[in-house]
């Protein structure tokens, strides 16, 4: 397949004109009197944004496009001239550097000040930070902060739900009336929770198509697109149920007719390696990093930072009769708030569900918070399930911290290992068989 045929697949064009769609809007909020929350991609409140009529702006978004679009460099300079240390996390300082710099978003259209910062905390220390150096930098601007329990003991307690909703009714709700001038309409809400559920089940579907042989998705390079509306602030819109019901039908078009992934060089011809990844991608070399992979005939089957923005791997799904309880459970369920043994249990699942030959970390150099515990979970399922392991490193948006032959070097002998270990196993099964 062509490029030129990759790039008219229906779902792209409907994505790429839902976020040109909300940009749009944002550029003219402040003349459309419509209210901006800034807020963060786990624990996201989407459908209360929604219900509010209010737009969604998050800033790790905007700092991984201007990653891909080569701007992160000189947004992340600007911000350590201002006094940022070099060890802070480069989402931080890539945001902060576009802000000084006149806050144009990835369409080029400048982005409105904050009339909320909403602060969901779950399991990263730096969201708190982050939020703090823009209170100051947009002063006046009202907070609100939800705090979301971590899962330390590995399961969601009635006492936790009960917290989360006090905050919700206490602080959140009357903070976004206040900004948005409206009472809050538990219908409404109701209505768009309808709307994520439907979008849920369809994406779990869509990310469960990687069981086939060859996987018709690649759910890392490409399922990082596939993300986009349901963390982007169209979860809870009939528009995202739309978008994962095309994506769907496309994804099931493919298994039919037995094809493998498009990439940004067209169809991976021969499946060689089927590989579950943990940790985000590195984004300023995105194209050159996920060409290392398919040249290789490597399909990640899994990954799990397609599940930071909400893990409904495990069946939780918003319900509609439940409100705000099941906005407490989807905040408690997002990855970045699940202890490490469930994280590992995740991970266990996704190799042995999609049938993966390794397992691969992408540890980032900034991000401190989840880059800790990834060598015990390399060597705990390495040791439980007895298949090649791989650990690579860069960073999220800081270019200094990407380089193409370490990382190659380290993959080369990693897919050596893995093709060693097929080899044995066929001469294997030809012995016993
Ligand atoms: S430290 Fe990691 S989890 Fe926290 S904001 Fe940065 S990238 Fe996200």
């Amino acid at each position: 397949m062509s490029q030129q045929e990759v790039s008219k697949e229906q779902s792209m064009i409907l994505q790429k004109n839902m976020l040109a769609r909300l940009f749009k809007e944002l550029s003219t909020a402040k003349e459309t009197g419509k209210k901006v929350v800034y807020t963060f991609v786990p624990g996201n409140l989407s459908e209360l944004i929604l219900a509010f009529d209010m737009l969604p702006v998050y800033p790790e978004i905007n700092a991984l496009q201007s990653g891909m679009r080569k701007k992160s460099r000189d947004f992340i300079r600007d911000a350590e001239k201002a006094g940022h240390s070099e060890d802070v996390c480069t989402y931080v300082k890539c945001d902060i550097g576009m802000m000084l710099n006149g806050n144009i978003g990835p369409t080029g259209e400048k982005l409105p000040d904050p009339d909320l910062l909403l602060l969901s905390y779950t399991g990263c220390f730096t969201f708190m930070k982050w939020f703090e150096n823009l209170e100051r930098l947009y002063p006046g601007v009202e907070v609100a902060m939800l705090h979301t329990p971590y899962q330390e003991g590995g399961k969601i307690t009635p006492e936790m739900v009960r917290y989360m909703v006090k905050q919700l009714k206490e602080e959140v709700i009357p903070k976004m009336e206040k900004v948005s001038g409206k009472k809050f309409d538990k219908n409404k809400l109701s209505e768009t929770l309808e709307n994520s559920r439907k979008a849920q089940d369809l994406i779990t579907q869509i990310f469960d198509s990687t069981k086939n042989k060859p996987s018709p998705i690649d759910a890392y390079f490409a399922g990082v697109y596939y993300i986009g509306p349901i963390n982007a602030g169209f979860r809870g819109t009939i528009e995202a149920v739309e978008y994962y019901q095309e994506l769907y039908n496309e994804v099931q078009n493919r298994v039919e007719k037995g094809l493998g992934p498009v990439t940004p060089e067209g169809e991976i011809e021969e499946e060689r390696f089927r590989l579950v990844v943990e940790g985000p991608p590195n984004w300023t070399h995105f194209r050159e990093f996920w060409s290392l992979f398919y040249n290789m005939g490597a399909v990640i089957v899994a990954s799990s930072y397609t599940k930071v923005g909400g893990v409904y791997d495990w069946g939780f799904r918003h319900d509609p009769q439940r409100p705000l309880e099941s906005l407490a459970e989807y905040c408690m369920n997002c990855y970045t708030n699940l202890n490490l043994t469930q994280r590992i249990d995740l991970l266990e699942k996704c190799i042995k569900d999609y049938h993966a030959d390794g397992f691969l970390i992408n540890s980032i150099k900034s991000c401190n918070s989840f880059s800790a515990g990834q060598l015990f979970m390399m060597r705990t399922l390495e040791d439980k399930l007895g298949i090649p392991v791989g650990f690579i490193e860069s960073d999220l948006v800081d270019p200094r911290y990407f380089s193409y032959s370490n990382i190659k070097n380290r993959l080369d002998s990693f897919f050596q290992m893995l093709d060693q270990r097929k080899m044995i196993q066929k001469q294997e099964s030809h012995l016993t068989g």
